[in-house]
Parts: structure tokens; C-alpha cells; sequence
């Protein structure tokens, strides 16, 4: 077989490239391109995302198969992998690297917004190490799914611009269809990028990459006393925030390893991601997750555990004398905790509809949540059936329904309507209110399971593209969509998911 292999002077115009990243000291990265694929067909375009990014979509439309899949390097790119390192489950590997990804550039999208676009499975990279480079299509449906639904629930993500399969086999337990997921994200870098430098004794590196962040990501604490301090504790901010938002939707992130935590505040890395079906704070999903250290409720004590790891990084820079830097960094990070349970807690009040805060919320919010563990209530229904609870006391019978038992809630939805009394909405606005927060759709697992062995055994994509279609809007009742509502039967239930590498 014969392929061109990819020109950078290629000439497709589809984006207005504008390369930062490629202009940092050559420590930053590596120049590759991607390795040319068989057979690439375009699974799916992301029109509204290509728009948002000012990109020429009728090029995409034409030539998306051959630009998506790395065959064709449109014109700008200058195509790259970034170096880092990271703990993973609490090891630090000095080196890993984009092994199977390769930044093609970055835009400025509509809103004045720079955005990296990178292909995820295009090859081998100098950091791919014993890997192919390559991605499964079931791992690529996975991130398409998981991170435009997460878009759509109103929680900083990556993006998914363009799904394709390459032709090609990858040979994983078994062989299965290749293919590359075009990922969208406010930047590349990770807490594992400081880290990277850091390990190596370079405070140069680690200080251009810290000035580097704070003009791409916060550019407001420049005018701070210690500018490196206030760029640390924003971070940590966004980080507690992003939490507390995954904790809102039942979302579990599966491989919180400090390569897989960004600087921006945005998710990043779906996994061996899942959505809690039955409400329990030990749940874990991931099969590489033995111990349970990516626990649904231990992510914001590991996302403190990971913005220490930064913290190590960044200490010189805080002040010149060192006792006084780690302190600082100590205060900063002990900050945190006060941050996310702010965050959390505000959440979970809006999730149940108070509008005010008394001293008890708390205890009546974990109540709550007691009850769902006890009930074995399904997260998502029990919290959207809470919508039409607070409307009608009618529909209690429906919600008492989503627990093993009505006993188990019985009790609690007596003192919720005690603490209502003391609000000011409607019923009716603070149903509507509480159904903006509580959607009606996440991307179930077994409803991801069943879509990715449809592509996978049988070439067909339309659950794919129903699952996509119902959860770009979770929060509108779609009767036509009831299935992807409803949560599995016992037999549907998804006990482990995978990394899929
Ligand atoms: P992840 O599990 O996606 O966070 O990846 C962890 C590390 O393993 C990163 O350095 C990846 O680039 C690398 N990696 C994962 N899968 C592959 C693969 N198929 N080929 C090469 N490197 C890989
Ligand atoms: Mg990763």
C-alpha cells in the first residue's frame, strides 16, 4: 500500500491556526505528524462546535475523513506532543507524554477564545513509548459521548469536534475497528505538565509554562502581589468548583492521575468514566481502580491530593525565602476545602430547591442522600422525580417508587416540605427551577455499552447518534427518549468499564 504521508504545507483551509504552544522553548514538546491510516470514514462532524470555532465547514464536511483522521494536515497546523508527567495512582512517572495524541494547532474560536484541537489515536509519538499510538472505536464513541454530554450539563470540558474510523485494526485483548477522536479543549496542560520540569530540576521551564498558563487562562492575576500565587490558588478554585460539579451529576472520573487534571478547570480524559446509576459514595467503576482511590466521593479529597502535587511545583516561585513559600502554598491549599464545600453545597440546595440558606441544609441534604445509599436509589430519576414532587405532593408515589422501598423516603420528603415552607417560589417555578439543575439525561453506561457494541459489532452508528442527539439536552423532557431515562435492569447493569488504551 502506498500513502502520502501528511504535508505540512497540506491545503486544506479549514482553520485559522494560530500555534502558541509550538512557539515555547523546544523542551515543551515533540514535531510529529500523524501516521497516515488506511481507510478513514467520518463517523461524525460536530457542526455546532466547528461554527463556535470559526472553522470552514463545508471543508470539514468535504474533507473531514482525510483531515480528521491525520491523512491530510490542513494547512497552519503545526503538529506536535506535548511532554508531561504525572502520579498515577499515587506513582510518579517522570516521563509519559502524549503517547497517543498529537496537538494539529490551536484557534481563536468565536468568542475570542483560544482553543487547542488535537487527535487522540493518530499514530506514534517520541512519548507513545511500548503503545501504538492508536484508539479503539469503542473508547472514541466513549470521549464523544461523555464529554459533549458534560457540555450540555453545563460542566467545563473538552470537547469532541469529529469522530472517525481509520480502517485499520488495533490489537488490543481483542482486535478490534481503530479509530481517532478530534478533542477540543481550552489547553493541553496538565498539573503533570509543571511536574514534568519540576522533576528535572528546571524552574526556568516550570516558571515560562506558569507565565504561559496565567496569560492563556488567567491573565487577571497578573496584577497581584504574587501573581504565581494567585494564578496557584485560582486554579485550586476552578478545580474545587469542577468537582463539586461532577458530584451534582453523578459523574465519576474514573483516573484522576495528576496527568489527567488540567490547568483550565476543564474535564479531561474519559476513561473509564461513568455516571453513578444507584446513589453510593464508594462506587467505583474503573477496573484498573482496585482500592477505590477514584471513588465517586473521594474525588474532592483527591483533587486536593493533586493540586498538592502542583503545589510542589510552583513553591519556589511563591516567595524567595523557602519557609515562607511553603507556608503560603500550605494556606492556599488549605483553602480548598472551604472552596469545594461551597460549591457542593450550593449545588445540592438549587438540586432540591431551596433558594435560601439555613444552618440545617446541610443535614438535610445528607439525609437525603443517606436515604437514596439505603433505597438504593437510581441518582439521576430520584432527583429529577424530585422536580414533580416539589410541584405535586401527588407525585410522591412516582419518586417513592425510585427507592427499594416508600418507607425510605417517606420520612425525609415530610421534613424537605417543612424547610420549603420557609422559601419563597411557586411550586411551579421551583420545579421549573429544579428541573434546569437535575437532568432528565446523562449518557447511562449500559446505554454507552449498548452503543458502542452496535458500531463495533455491526457498523451501526444510530445509538450513537440517538444517545448523542438525547443528551445535548438533558435538562428538556423528551418523551420520544424515555429509554435513555430509564435506569438499567439488574442484567443491563454496567459493573466495570475500562480504560480502553
Ligand atoms: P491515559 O490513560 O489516556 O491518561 O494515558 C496515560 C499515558 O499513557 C499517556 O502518556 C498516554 O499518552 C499513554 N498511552 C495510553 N495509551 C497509549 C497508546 N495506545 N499508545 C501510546 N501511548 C499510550
Ligand atoms: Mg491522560
Amino acid at each position: 500500500m502506498n500513502y502520502a504521508p501528511p504535508s505540512p504545507t497540506g491545503n486544506a483551509e479549514a482553520f485559522a491556526f494560530d500555534n502558541s504552544y509550538a512557539r515555547l522553548p523546544q523542551q515543551f514538546f515533540a514535531r510529529v505528524a500523524p501516521t497516515p491510516v488506511a481507510e478513514p470514514w467520518l463517523i461524525k462532524l460536530n457542526r455546532p462546535l466547528a461554527e463556535e470555532l470559526g472553522l470552514d465547514v463545508a471543508t470539514l464536511e468535504r474533507e473531514g475523513a482525510e483531515i480528521f483522521s491525520g491523512n491530510r494536515l490542513p494547512a497552519g497546523a503545526d503538529p506536535l506532543a506535548m511532554a508531561y508527567a504525572g502520579h498515577q495512582f499515587g506513582t510518579f512517572v517522570p516521563q509519559l507524554g502524549d503517547g497517543r495524541a498529537i496537538l494539529l494547532g490551536e484557534v481563536i474560536d468565536r468568542n475570542g477564545k483560544r482553543r487547542d484541537i488535537q487527535l487522540k489515536g493518530p499514530g506514534q509519538t517520541p512519548f507513545s513509548r511500548r503503545g501504538d499510538g492508536r484508539a479503539a472505536l469503542g473508547p472514541v464513541l466513549r470521549e464523544y459521548i461523555v464529554s459533549e454530554a458534560m457540555y450540555a450539563l453545563g460542566i467545563p470540558t473538552t470537547r469532541a469536534l469529529a469522530a472517525v474510523v481509520t480502517g485499520q485494526p488495533v490489537y488490543r485483548e481483542q482486535i478490534l475497528p481503530g479509530a481517532i477522536v478530534t478533542r477540543v479543549a481550552a489547553s493541553h496542560m496538565r498539573v503533570g505538565t509543571f511536574q514534568f520540569f519540576a522533576a528535572r530540576g528546571d524552574m526556568e521551564s516550570v516558571k515560562v509554562l506558569a507565565d504561559y498558563a496565567i496569560d492563556r487562562h488567567y491573565p487577571e492575576v497578573k496584577d497581584a502581589e504574587r501573581p504565581y500565587l494567585a494564578f496557584y490558588k485560582a486554579v485550586t478554585a476552578r478545580q474545587a468548583e469542577l468537582i463539586a460539579r461532577w458530584l451534582h451529576v453523578g459523574f465519576i472520573h474514573g483516573v484522576m492521575n495528576t496527568d489527567n487534571m488540567t490547568i483550565s478547570g476543564e474535564t479531561i480524559d474519559f476513561g473509564p468514566c461513568a455516571f453513578l446509576d444507584a446513589y453510593d459514595p464508594k462506587k467505583v467503576f474503573s477496573s484498573i481502580d482496585q482500592v477505590g482511590r477514584y471513588a465517586y466521593a473521594s474525588q474532592p479529597a483527591i483533587g486536593q491530593w493533586n493540586l498538592a502535587r502542583l503545589a510542589e511545583t510552583l513553591v519556589p516561585l511563591f516567595d524567595d525565602n523557602q519557609d515562607t513559600a511553603v507556608e503560603l502554598a500550605n494556606d492556599a491549599l488549605g483553602e480548598y476545602g472551604a472552596i469545594f464545600q461551597r460549591y457542593w453545597l450550593g449545588g445540592m440546595r438549587r438540586k432540591i430547591g431551596l433558594a435560601m440558606s439555613e444552618e440545617g441544609d446541610l443535614d438535610l441534604l445528607q439525609a437525603l442522600l443517606t436515604a437514596m445509599h439505603q433505597g438504593e436509589a437510581d441518582f439521576t430519576l430520584a432527583f429529577r422525580r424530585l422536580c414533580d414532587s416539589a410541584r405535586d405532593p401527588a407525585a410522591d408515589a412516582v419518586l417513592a417508587s425510585t427507592f427499594a422501598s416508600a418507607e425510605a423516603i417517606g420520612p425525609w420528603l415530610q421534613d424537605w416540605r417543612q424547610r420549603l415552607s420557609r422559601e419563597q417560589a411557586t411550586p411551579d417555578d421551583r420545579a421549573t427551577a429544579m428541573k434546569a439543575v437535575n437532568p432528565a439525561y446523562i449518557p447511562r453506561n449500559h446505554r454507552i455499552e449498548e452503543a458502542i457494541a452496535a458500531a463495533t459489532e455491526d457498523a451501526d452508528f444510530s445509538l450513537f447518534e440517538a444517545l448523542v442527539e438525547v443528551t445535548a439536552n438533558p435538562y428538556a423532557d423528551q418523551p420520544q427518549f424515555a429509554r435513555y431515562q430509564a435506569p438499567p435492569s439488574p442484567q443491563e447493569e454496567v459493573q466495570r468499564t475500562f480504560c480502553g488504551t
